[in-house]
């Protein structure tokens, strides 16, 4: 490389420290970091992976990788890999002849039918500590790597901790923010009613009756909302390590029903539910995905006018499933649709009488993603909503 290649490739490396320190939406960030690291080296495929601190494994964050699907939900482990190698170590490793490596760990990319011959890894480093690693495989050109590829994959790597660093606290104060905003509204109820029943020796029993009852059921809302919250942390932070294994869909979703029908009976609503006789199997975690269809029902009984119903039937694609969970309910306005899978969002108007979080469907959403699976929602105001889980067979 000449002088002049050099002082490009530095100003190209500047330009991309400058947008990516600007960039908080973590998931296009280290897309694009692994966009121009593959670039940059003349590679054929780059990749991040970050180290979970929980489990002690490698997971991949983020790759250039045509089975990308398949590698994002694979972990790597310390031990044995060369991912592992440089984060144990912290220091780069540059290895021109795989076939011959005791440290390659070959599972993901039998995944993904891919032949690895050689890789360059850098740590990515914040302070003293390695987070995970980037790293580059197989050169487009002849010979070993060179020495500008590590310098360019340990530029590109400092400006990715960086900002990996920046964007995971950013996410945590913002979400903090949004949680001490939502509990502000029970808490605030809760305190005022009891001082008033505290201060107030002269309240009729009628009042304090109801007084407690208010405290009561905010008390209990702030319950469901700690709990409902504690869930979503764990889901995000342990995504990808749901314990996957072959699943009746069918047995899911009738065990999801019987929990349910107890509360349904209450409301006297009419809870339907026609499955198939012959067994669908899908790989699931089955816990997580009974919790999927607990949240829909329930939803579809708590929104819905008394004596109404609540169908379940399933449809057979080629290669996906969808559950359909359609009620007979207040519904939902077609603009608030988009929002409803957001956190802490409830469509105001319905939430005097009912209780909730707003984090059911964000947590329901959470899960089918970490399926590789989707939900929509179709509804028409004062008529009904359909819930449609797409899952792949
Ligand atoms: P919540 O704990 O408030 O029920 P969810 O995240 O489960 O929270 O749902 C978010 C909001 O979407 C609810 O507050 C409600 O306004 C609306 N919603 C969810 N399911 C239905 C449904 N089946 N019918 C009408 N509205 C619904």
């Amino acid at each position: 490389m000449d002088s002049d290649q050099k002082i490009a490739r530095l100003e190209k490396l500047l330009e991309i420290s400058r947008t990516l320190s600007s960039n908080l939406n973590l998931d296009s960030l280290l897309a694009s970091i692994v966009d121009t690291a593959k670039q940059m080296t003349q590679t054929e495929d780059a990749s991040i992976l970050l180290l979970d601190e929980g489990t002690g494994s490698l997971y991949f964050e983020a790759t250039t990788s045509l089975g990308r699907e398949a590698l994002l939900s694979e972990s790597v482990p310390l031990d044995g890999s060369a991912a592992g190698w440089i984060v144990t170590q912290g220091r780069p490793l540059i290895l021109d002849n795989l076939q011959k490596e005791k440290r390659h760990y070959e599972q993901p990319e039998q995944k993904v039918d891919f032949v690895t011959r050689n890789l360059v890894g850098v740590p990515l480093q914040v302070k003293d500590k390695t987070i995970g690693v980037l790293e580059v495989l197989n050169s487009k050109s002849e010979g070993p790597f060179s020495d500008d590829n590590l310098d360019t994959l340990t530029i590109l790597a400092a400006a990715a901790a960086v900002a990996i660093e920046n964007a995971r606290l950013f996410e945590q104060s913002d979400q903090i923010a949004t949680i001490v905003h939502e509990l502000r509204t029970p808490i605030t109820s809760i305190v005022g009613y009891s001082e008033l029943l505290l201060k107030r020796s002269n309240i009729d029993p009628q009042d304090k009756t109801a007084f407690i009852e208010i405290i009561n059921r905010e008390a209990e809302q702030l319950r469901l909302m700690v709990n409902n919250f504690l869930d979503l942390a764990r889901l995000e932070t342990r995504r990808r390590h749901l314990k996957i294994v072959p699943t009746c869909l069918n047995n899911i979703i009738s065990d999801a029903v019987r929990l349910l029908m107890p509360q349904a009976e209450d409301h006297a609503i009419d809870l339907r539910c026609a499955l198939p006789d012959q067994p669908i199997n899908i790989l699931a975690d089955p816990q997580y995905l009974k919790r999927v269809f607990i949240n829909l029902i329930s939803n579809a009984i708590k929104y819905n006018y008394p004596s109404g119903h609540v169908d379940i039937s399933i449809v057979q694609h080629h290669t996906t499933i969808d559950v359909l969970i359609a009620d007979t309910g207040v519904g939902i306005p077609p603009v608030l649709l988009n929002h409803i899978f957001d956190k802490f969002y409830r469509v105001a108007d319905q939430q005097e009488s009912v209780t909730g979080s707003g984090l059911g469907l964000a947590i329901v959403k959470e899960i089918l993603e970490a399926h590789g699976g989707t939900i929509r929602a179709e509804s028409v105001q004062g008529h009904g909503s359909t819930f449609t889980v797409t899952l792949p067979l």
